[in-house]
């Protein structure tokens, strides 16, 4: 009844074809890129940007990071309320997204009429693949509209012309009366509030006999291509079309999903975005090949508000398979963490960096800014006991009141962050010190009791 694809031309092309279908949107984008932002005019004078002539070049120009951004945004100005990396004049904007913020400073990113219209494609097309059909009575949870799954993922719903149902900001139980009542058939949450809301279902303290959810859909964290999250969403939701979708707010809200066979999200934003894989560490440019794991690097060749070139996503990515049975030709990935440290505790999202940032501001006088968290293996993201953390003392304190100060501080961090940890203080100097960047998370050798 409905039709297969989206975008059937692009998303059944072969990989290769589509690559070059982009380069010459790519190099259209470089060469007009210093012309249009102040940003990239300073960040690409060294490079030469005309004369780009395929997606393989790019590996020639410069990565653009958030840190670049966040020092792009450090002023804003009533000309450019975005910042330098404002690319139109304000009176061609006509949206704003901003980050969560929940490491630092939200930054903002812009759309104007155009932008609007590939985002609102882009995503409808990420839905498209997870199955949302026009017929759908679709529940959107995010309840946040100015962030990247809030208003774009309701004009993404709309456009496939599923029925949108903005129940996201209403308490739990309205939330499941609603969805029985309304006959809701799609809902899309946070991957934390699908499971809390499965647990409430299955707990029976709410009227759920009228709810019949077909399809589930969430993102925004790494969690859903666990089997036993995905289990526990299936029992407690009653569904079986479970998918997985992700996005990134500066570049697009909604980009990968999953489609049919359930096993790795499709890249299908490929009429706007280029996508490259690379080495975090060595920033080199991997092959797509199967089992590739790295960090997945963006170009929005067509956006015209707020470019960006290479950006460095920070998420990394493992590819799954680049030959569906379902027809698709794009790459499909599994998401192994988003940013390099992020950690959920409970369901929570928590930075490591946050935790030390705590600590420092209350006990800055009797511990060093030298924090550990131990992890049990290197894909561990979640934590459902008390986090394991180390933190050097200051040498002004005696090691006889380490025990009282661990304890104080795990106390302080589950008032205020709502986290439990494990404290152990350890003497001064007992951690490595490096002149690059020091990580604060470890993983634990195995076999290790420490
Ligand atoms: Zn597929």
């Amino acid at each position: 009844m409905y039709k297969s694809f989206w975008n059937e031309e692009l998303e059944t092309k072969p990989w290769k074809e589509v690559l070059e279908w982009q380069s010459n949107k790519i190099a259209h984008f470089v060469s007009a890129l210093p012309s249009r932002s102040n940003f990239y005019r300073e960040h690409l004078s060294k490079n030469k940007t005309r004369g780009l002539k395929t997606y393989e070049h790019l590996s020639d120009l410069p990565f653009t990071t958030k840190q670049d951004i966040r020092d792009a945004q450090a002023v804003l100005t009533q000309t450019e309320p975005f910042g330098r990396n404002q690319s139109v004049n304000q009176e061609e904007i006509i949206q704003s997204v901003c980050s969560s913020g929940t490491t630092g400073s939200p930054m903002y990113y812009a759309l104007t009429r155009k932008d609007l219209d590939v985002w609102v494609d882009g995503i409808a097309n990420t839905f498209y693949t997870t199955g949302i059909r026009a017929d759908d009575m679709v529940a959107h949870l995010v309840s946040l509209p100015m962030v990247a799954g809030g208003m774009s993922y309701a004009d993404g719903f709309r456009k496939i012309g599923a029925t949108l149902c903005w129940l996201g900001g209403f308490p739990k139980e309205r939330i499941l009366r609603e969805m029985g009542r309304l006959h809701i058939t799609a809902m899309l949450a946070t991957t934390s509030f699908g499971v809390h809301l499965a647990e409430e279902m299955q707990s029976g303290s709410s009227n759920t006999d009228e709810i019949n959810i077909k399809k589930y859909l969430s993102g925004g964290e790494p969690g859903l291509a666990q089997p036993k999250i995905r289990q526990k969403i299936e029992e407690g939701l009653g569904v079986k079309h479970i998918r997985e979708m992700m996005g990134l707010g500066d570049v697009m809200s909604a980009m990968w999903g999953e489609c049919e066979m359930q096993n790795g999200m499709h890249f299908n934003a490929q009429r706007y975005v280029a996508i490259e894989l690379i080495d975090p560490e060595t920033c080199e440019t991997l092959p797509m090949n199967e089992g590739a794991v790295g960090e997945v690097v963006y170009t929005t060749f067509e956006r015209e508000a707020t470019p960006l070139l290479r950006y460095r996503s920070r998420d990394h990515m493992q590819l799954i398979g680049s030959d569906c049975a379902c027809g698709r030709t794009s790459p499909k990935f599994q998401c192994i963490g988003r940013t390099d440290d992020m950690i959920i505790y409970k369901g929570m999202n928590i930075f490591p960096t946050a935790i030390r940032e705590f600590v420092m501001k209350q006990f800055g006088g009797q511990v060093e800014p030298q924090l550990r968290i131990w992890k049990d293996h290197a894909h561990q993201v979640k934590f459902d006991t008390p986090i394991p953390l180390e933190i050097e003392a200051s040498s002004k304190i005696s090691s006889k009141s380490y025990p009282e100060l661990a304890n104080d501080i795990s106390n302080k961090i589950r008032q205020h962050m709502q986290v439990r940890t494990d404290v152990k203080i350890l003497p001064p100097a007992s951690f490595p010190r490096s002149s690059y960047k020091t990580p604060l998370v470890y993983v634990r050798e195995p076999g290790s009791k420490k």
